[in-house]
């Protein structure tokens, strides 16, 4: 079933609008990009699915918001983290005073299954092989490279069946932009994973993505699969630089 958004507005402390009757579905096992410029409502839309509009005083005004059916428009975030809807903010927040593997045990702490935390976690391994190196250094003093890997990982390590991205190849050098893309496709195949992702880097994140959407205003001005978004010549002019 996955998450569907049907005519969703965000209003901001009772008087911005800034979502206008976004639609957006994600099905089961899909990944589904967020494409679109700097202000179109993309994090504003990703928060309202986590429940975290409430901390920036915004609000779903109108529409709905479901999850395999059930209506989450206006949820708590710790509820929704609960039927498996995990986000990776915009920004690098990892916690930086503890060490990678603490970071990383974050992630499972709602867990009580040691033994298949465990497998988890050299399935997360096996995604980033950096990682276990990197396991008593101090997490604020990684590279923007291994903090997103980090992230990624301690999210997988609460087991999400939506993972929601904001952003992940912010600020890194295109090799390893393409080596993160790359890692996230894997994951999404092998784990059977939901994904959706917000990204600037628009080649790299359609080029794995089964769907994508475009958001400008608030509203999704266009959306199709990845073969239909490469062909379209306002995607190739204004995301993938052909002229
Ligand atoms: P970016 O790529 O720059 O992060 P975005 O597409 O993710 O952009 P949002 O961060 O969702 O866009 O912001 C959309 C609009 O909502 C912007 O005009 C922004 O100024 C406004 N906005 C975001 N947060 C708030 C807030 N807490 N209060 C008022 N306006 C806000």
């Amino acid at each position: 079933m996955g998450l569907t958004l049907s005519n969703v507005d965000v209003v901001y402390g009772g008087v911005i609008q800034v979502l206008r009757s976004a639609n957006l579905e994600v099905p089961d096992g899909a990944m589904v990009v967020l494409l679109g410029s700097n202000g179109a409502g993309k994090t504003t839309t990703l928060k309202a699915i986590s429940g975290l509009l409430h901390s920036d005083l915004g609000e779903v005004t109108a529409g709905r918001i479901t999850l395999d059916g059930t209506d989450i428009t206006n949820g708590d975030p710790y509820d929704i983290f609960g039927r498996g809807v995990v986000q990776v903010l915009e920004g690098r927040k990892v916690l930086e005073h503890l060490t990678v593997e603490q970071n990383l045990m974050v992630g499972a702490h709602r867990r009580t299954d040691q033994a298949q935390v465990k497998a988890d976690l050299d399935r997360v391994f096996s995604y980033f092989p950096r990682l276990p190196d990197l396991l008593k250094r101090t997490a604020g003093y990684l590279s923007g490279g291994e903090m997103q890997m980090l992230l990624i990982g301690r999210a997988l390590m609460a087991r999400p069946k939506l993972l929601i991205l904001d952003e992940p190849s912010m600020g890194l050098a295109p090799i390893l932009v393409e080596q993160l893309f790359e890692a996230i496709g894997r994951i999404k195949r092998e784990e059977g994973l939901t994904v959706l992702l917000v990204e600037q880097n628009a080649r790299a994140a359609i080029a794995q993505c089964d769907y994508g959407y475009v958001m400008e205003g608030g509203r999704i001005v266009l959306h199709g699969t990845r073969e239909q978004l490469e062909s379209n010549q306002d995607v190739q002019e204004f995301y993938l630089g052909f002229s």
